[in-house]
């Protein structure tokens, strides 16, 4: 198997961004690629997904386990295949879901990877809809927002990873499902391929009004993938015994300081329960997860799209992109190409 170069090209860590992102915060720098030892593989970086969490890590929030210090390499998921490896149970040219980072090359032990089948679904899928952003919308839709036949279901950030997720599962459990997304575009192709029976433009005009107009018996379910403005709006069109599963909030993670809550009076008025979701409290449900969609993707029934750079340089520049909310489908950066 050929290398991509004879160094790992690497993208780390500059310094904390000052409100939205740029490039400028993070650097560059090229290591020899390494070699694995006993129990250790070596895998390329074939896909590295982009999430709006990693602009927490960068704040070196308590949320997360990972420290970033000046110079390290950047945190985050990938798609990789196994290069060279002397481990047990991982072969050269095995496909996996492994934590490599924003690099071309890394070594592993094996702990926390996940092995892919391509013939099931596009690997790529491992990092949006079949992997942790899947996960979240999946299991956070089902056991904290508990949607029912008949129910209306409103999911902002609609066509995102996680929102992608969650509209089509609710869909597919009998609900009606209705989607806030910032254009045209995106709330056109929520409706027509991913089978919102309706979606907002919240950039176009009052949202709360553009909302009880959509959801004329009100909002029994709301996953919250944004905040702020966006969850005051849906506050004020709940369903009475609405159910809030506050998922992200994308709304707020570049500002320096907090924003002020939103006004929580309709909660009361509509009885209604908010639940925080963390993803890692369900990954137990990973298997679940990836049967029940893996399922609805062959058969047709449930779509994703994807946004894709490439080349691993442009990393920097595309995670800007998406925390000023510029993807259009899950953020992915190719780092080399699929072989076979
Ligand atoms: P997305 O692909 O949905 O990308 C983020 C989207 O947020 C943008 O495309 C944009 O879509 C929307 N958005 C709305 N307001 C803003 C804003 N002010 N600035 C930037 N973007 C904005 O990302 P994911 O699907 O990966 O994640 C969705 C949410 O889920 C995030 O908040 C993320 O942090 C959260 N999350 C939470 C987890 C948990 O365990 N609780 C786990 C994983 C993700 P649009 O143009 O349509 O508004």
């Amino acid at each position: 198997m050929t290398a991509v170069s004879d160094r790992n090209h690497r993208i780390t860590f500059q310094r904390s961004p000052k409100g939205l992102p740029v490039a400028e915060d993070f650097g560059a720098d090229t290591t020899p690629i390494p070699t694995p030892g006993p129990g250790q593989f070596l895998s390329r970086t074939v896909y590295l997904s982009l999430d709006p969490y990693y602009r927490n890590v960068m704040k070196n929030s308590q949320i997360y386990a990972d420290r970033l210090n000046p110079g390290d390499v950047m945190v985050g998921e990938t798609v990789a295949q196994i290069v060279e490896s002397r481990h047990t149970d991982f072969r050269a040219g095995d496909y996996i879901a492994v934590r490599n980072g924003w690099q071309e090359y890394a070594l592993s032990s094996g702990q926390g990877v996940r092995r892919l089948d391509p013939a099931v679904a596009p690997i790529s899928a491992a990092l949006g809809v079949l992997g942790m952003p899947g996960l979240t919308g999946y299991a956070g839709l089902v056991y904290l927002g508990e949607p029912k036949p008949g129910e209306t279901v409103v999911v902002s950030a609609a066509t995102g990873a996680v929102g992608t997720t969650a509209g089509q599962v609710a869909r597919l459990v009998g609900a009606r499902a209705v989607g806030i997304a910032g254009s045209d575009e995106k709330c056109e192709f929520a409706v027509r391929e991913l089978g919102y029976a309706a979606c907002v433009n919240y950039k176009k005009g009052d949202l709360a009004a553009q909302l009880k107009e959509a959801c004329p018996t009100g909002v029994d379910v709301y996953f919250d993938n944004v905040g702020g403005d966006t969850l005051t709006a849906v506050l004020r069109n709940l369903a009475r015994g609405a159910r809030i599963v506050l998922c992200g909030m994308i709304e707020a993670y570049s500002l320096d300081t907090p924003p002020a809550g939103p006004f929580l009076g309709p909660v009361v008025g509509a009885r209604a329960t908010m639940r925080g979701l963390v993803v890692y409290d369900h990954m137990h449900r990973m298997d679940e997860m990836t049967r029940v969609i893996g399922g609805w993707i062959r058969s047709g029934q449930f779509r994703y799209r994807e946004d894709v750079t490439d080349g691993l340089a442009q990393a920097p520049e595309a995670f800007c992109r998406l925390m000023r909310g510029g993807n259009f489908g899950k953020a992915l950066v190719r780092v080399s190409a699929e072989r076979s």
